[in-house]
């Protein structure tokens, strides 16, 4: 369950089989498909101009909880940033919390008027003995190292009908996967990209709806519920791509998106998944 990284060898942590290198950064599991970044983690600042999009996923995720956990009252958001989807999730009428690690973020969401527990999950003292019905983890699952700690922590700090959801990027994306094919043909600057290289907090993993789901099945939790998310709109697309690309690549990339828009929006590069843990 832990990665183990012998020198230089990784072992996956859903199926505990050795992983191939991709480069100088990346594994890949063969049998699971499972990916991991060796970049340094961090937390840090968000990618820039996402607010059309997550408001949008936001308030379908806000409509799921009250369809399929109508019980639900109390939210806990990891890695809230500015409060963003905090502001949502209280208009729907829940009660929220966030936990940020970035303390001028966390001093922002607090300036709207929100409770913002200090550091990382699940280490923070602030979180002890807390516990909430929905764990939410809006791109910041695919952030933290250390599966095994946060696996453990969801199940300190759940409920018992509670529910943990992960809204992340998947591996079987059709961005993913086209920037997986140019990687081969040595044009490497999307996928490092989409890896959040170089960025202050990369992604540490890639995960796919299999193996995400294989991974809370191996720690005692069952699939409750799983749909697409929409990755993003061609509103604030530009900005997005670039905040960190080159002129250049940022024009490409722009023209690609904006040409294969229909076809990228068939096979996101998003889901959210739902977990309860089995009595
Ligand atoms: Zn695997």
């Amino acid at each position: 369950m832990l990665l183990s990284i012998t020198l230089g060898e990784v072992t996956c942590p859903i199926c505990n089989q050795s992983m191939h290198k991709i480069g100088d950064s990346y594994s890949l599991c063969k049998s699971c498909k499972y990916m991991y970044s060796s970049e340094q983690h961090g937390a840090g600042a968000e990618v820039i101009s996402l607010e059309v999009i997550r408001r949008k996923n936001f308030k379908f995720i806000c409509r799921i909880i009250k369809e399929k956990f109508p019980q639900a009252k109390t939210i806990l958001d990891v890695g809230c940033s500015k409060g963003f989807f905090l502001k949502i999730a209280r208009d729907e009428g829940f009660l929220v919390t966030g936990l940020e690690p970035t303390e001028h973020l966390a001093k922002e969401a607090r300036s709207y008027g929100f409770d913002v527990i200090d550091g990382f999950f699940p280490q923070t003292e602030n979180l002890l003995n807390k516990k909430y019905d929905i764990i939410i983890f809006n791109d910041s699952f695919e952030h933290i190292p250390n599966l095994q700690e946060i696996v453990q922590g969801i199940k300190n700090h759940l409920t018992d009908e509670g529910c943990v959801i992960i809204n992340i990027p998947t591996s079987d994306g059709l961005i993913f996967k086209t920037t997986s094919v140019l990687y081969k043909f040595g044009i490497k600057t999307p996928y490092h990209r989409m890896w959040q290289k170089g960025f202050p907090s990369p992604h540490i993993h890639y995960f796919n709806l299999q193996n995400l789901k294989k991974l809370f099945e191996n720690n005692g939790f069952a699939m409750h519920y799983s749909s697409p998310l929409q990755y993003f709109t061609i509103q604030g697309l530009w900005k997005r791509i670039s905040c960190k690309s080159s002129f250049i690549v940022s024009i490409f990339t722009w023209l690609f998106m904006i040409l294969l828009y229909p076809l990228l929006s068939v096979r996101s590069d998003n889901f959210m998944a739902c977990f309860t843990l089995k009595n």
